[in-house]
């Protein structure tokens, strides 16, 4: 891990980091690793954000590993959930709504911490995304023709109350960090969430585990590949301004950002 934070320059001076910490292993792992290797350093600070979506049987459980480390890491703690900020659990958005689960959670969850990193003062937001999830969003986006979205996953400039966002683990296999865990005795849940449904993602999971297995280092393969065409994708696609939403002034591409859209569809906000 601390080979990709050098490269990327993903913790530097001054810098007050928020840790997007689920509860499950990968996040937990990070929260862990980050205040050993760095925790010691005067010019950083760390704090964890957790997002509860209302999802029962699966979310209360990690909120709760959530608040057992960082209490155990002397770990300042946030605790935000869909309920408080929308009224909702994500369990009543889903039987209400007509998209699927994943699109209400995705833009409703980096909504929230997004909004509540910038307000607690973070200059940049750590997710515990690994090297497997890394590699399985590259070839998916190429497999799907999507250059847009893969050229989306290179961070191009800073814009104003977006707050950067940080993969330290990006260069760290997923078996990895399950052995971090056992190693260090960390409390992990493997429970999958009830609504998660990728049949494509999992068949490229499928064929890279099978593909390292059989010729081991191909998965930085992808990710060096991925890295040299990083100039390319950037000119095609150059990151777009960002304005403000007109209805709640996050910052947003277009005239209405995506929070506010599906608020608007589930009638939580009422705009023509
Ligand atoms: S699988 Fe979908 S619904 Fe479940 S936590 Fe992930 S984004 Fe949310």
């Amino acid at each position: 891990m601390k080979y990709a934070v050098k490269k990327y320059n993903m913790i530097e001076r001054n810098n007050r980091i928020a840790i997007a910490l689920s509860g499950g292993k990968d996040s937990t792992a990070l929260t862990f690793a980050l205040k050993k290797l760095y925790g010691k350093r005067r010019d950083v600070e760390f704090f964890a954000i957790t997002v509860d979506e209302g999802i029962a049987g699966y979310r209360p459980p990690t909120v709760e590993i959530a608040k057992k480390i960082t209490s155990n890491l002397e770990m300042e703690h946030i605790v935000v959930s869909f309920r408080d900020e929308f009224g909702m659990e994500l369990d009543e958005i889903v039987r209400k709504g007509k998209k699927k689960p994943c699109t209400y959670c995705g833009v409703f969850r980096k909504y929230l911490l997004n909004r509540t990193a910038r307000e607690m003062g973070a200059t940049k937001l750590a997710t515990g995304h690994n090297l497997d999830d890394e590699t399985q969003t590259i070839l998916l986006n190429f497999l799907q023709g999507d250059i847009e979205r893969l050229a989306r996953l290179i961070p191009q400039r800073v814009q104003e109350d977006l707050i950067m966002r940080i993969k330290p683990f990006r260069e760290v296999y997923e078996k990895e960090v399950v052995l971090y865990c056992l190693l260090n005795d960390i409390d992990v849940d493997m429970e999958e969430c009830p609504y998660s449904q990728f049949p494509v993602r999992a068949a490229v999971r499928d064929f890279l585990y099978d593909f390292e297995n059989r010729y081991p280092g191909r998965k930085y393969s992808v990710m060096r590949s991925f890295e040299a065409l990083q100039d390319c994708f950037k000119a095609i696609f150059p990151q777009k301004d960002l304005t403000r939403c007109r209805i709640c002034g996050e910052p947003t591409p277009k005239d209405m950002c995506q929070t506010c859209i599906l608020k608007r569809e589930l009638g939580l906000i009422d705009i023509d």
